[in-house]
């Protein structure tokens, strides 16, 4: 037995933050700290879902189904890491950490 410990390695402290987050139909506004203002669309926001059923339905060559006229009907900040938006599907699981929506 070697006696090394493996270290769990945790995300990188994300470099940018919202100073707002709002919806307007099916569009969700992110305002970042650094000034960049970006429109995503709810629809491709519910594709991207990566919560364990949505993982899940993608390895077995099924992307999430989006309903047409998807909105967003609740936003939860998870600490100052994530959102986790509630769609109007019913569909609450998914967490958006701040990283990966900057990269939608
Ligand atoms: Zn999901």
């Amino acid at each position: 037995m070697s006696g090394a410990v493996q270290r769990l390695q945790y995300p990188a402290e994300p470099t940018s933050h919202p100073v707002d987050i709002a919806v307007r139909d099916d569009k969700l506004r992110i305002v970042w700290d650094d000034g960049r203002d970006v429109l995503l669309s709810v629809a491709a926001l519910r594709s991207a879902c990566r919560c364990a059923f949505c993982e899940r339905d993608r390895r077995n060559g099924q992307e999430p189904v989006v309903e047409a006229g998807i909105r967003i009907t609740e936003i939860r900040l998870v600490a100052d890491k994530a959102m986790n938006p509630v769609f109007s599907d019913g569909h609450e699981r998914g967490i958006y950490p701040w990283e990966f929506l900057r990269k939608l």
